[in-house]
């Protein structure tokens, strides 16, 4: 079930040595998400899956974020008896507040769970949960001229839907979208722009199907896949090696729609 996840976070893992953390725990994540298969109900996954998330987690993740998950867990798992990793994913499930920590685990052990959430109805936001956009990708197309039909994939359940190309999933707004590739977009002199010209003639070979795309009216941004410049990109785990292109959406005062599984 996760094969095609497996194999392209292993070659991303090598060809992006910046990603190799991130990547490193995502493939620790899908051993959890493999073995826990079938797990339907969020008390059986908060009982189950999260424990081993949090392990995975101490034991691979990016230091900074295995010691907060230890805190949290530490803090908020041996309080009240083992009711609050239900409560966690309840919280999440129902769009409450929390903490990057806690989002991260919820989201990590909810990935095996079947979202049953309320579709809002509105534009942009998963017909099946109502969930926010994570990341758009484009398929093949048979013109090599034209990108081809894009696509939304949420943030909360695994559904995907056809999206206009031209419009802002975020606010709806048409047509005042802008491109930008990792390093592109910084003029010339200002403050970003000694790394931006350095790297700019590598930008294209580094992320050949990665770019991100923003609206001018309420500067959100969504990273974008191009499945017919790489054929074998997996969206949701190529999204995850984009964080240049985030440091620099951040530098340009630009706010990712929704951060991804590893809060970038
Ligand atoms: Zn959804
Ligand atoms: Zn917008």
């Amino acid at each position: 079930m996760y094969g095609q996840e497996r194999a392209r976070a292993l070659e991303l893992r090598e060809r992006y040595p910046h990603a190799g953390e991130v990547l490193g725990l995502y493939l620790a994540l899908v051993g959890v998400w493999e073995s826990a298969c079938g797990c339907a109900r969020l008390k059986q996954a908060a009982a189950e899956v999260l424990p081993r998330v949090v392990a995975a987690t101490v034991a691979h993740g990016p230091p900074a974020l295995a010691k907060a998950v230890g805190g949290a867990v530490g803090g908020a798992g041996s309080g009240a008896g083992g009711g609050d990793g239900a409560a966690l994913l309840a919280a999440w499930v129902a769009d409450e507040e929390l903490t990057p920590v806690e989002r991260y685990l919820a989201r990590a052990t909810m990935r095996v769970v079947p979202f049953e959430g309320r579709p809002e109805g509105a534009p942009g936001r998963c017909p099946a949960c109502g969930g926010p956009p994570q990341l758009s990708y484009r398929v093949a197309s048979e013109d090599p001229l034209v990108s081809g039909r894009r696509v939304l994939a949420c943030a909360k359940c695994p559904h995907e839907w056809s999206f206009s190309a031209t419009t802002c999933p975020n606010c709806g707004e048409s047509g005042r979208r802008t491109v930008h590739a990792e390093g592109a977009g910084g003029a010339p002199g200002d403050r970003a722009a000694p790394s931006v010209g350095r790297r700019e003639a590598e930008a294209e070979a580094l992320f050949p199907q990665l770019r991100a795309e923003t609206c001018e009216s309420c500067h959100r941004y969504l990273i974008d896949v191009d499945l017919g410049r790489e054929p074998r990109a997996v969206p949701r785990v190529d999204e995850l090696a984009a964080v240049p292109i985030d440091l620099h959406m951040a530098e340009q005062g630009h706010t990712k729609i929704t951060p991804n599984l590893m809060g970038f």
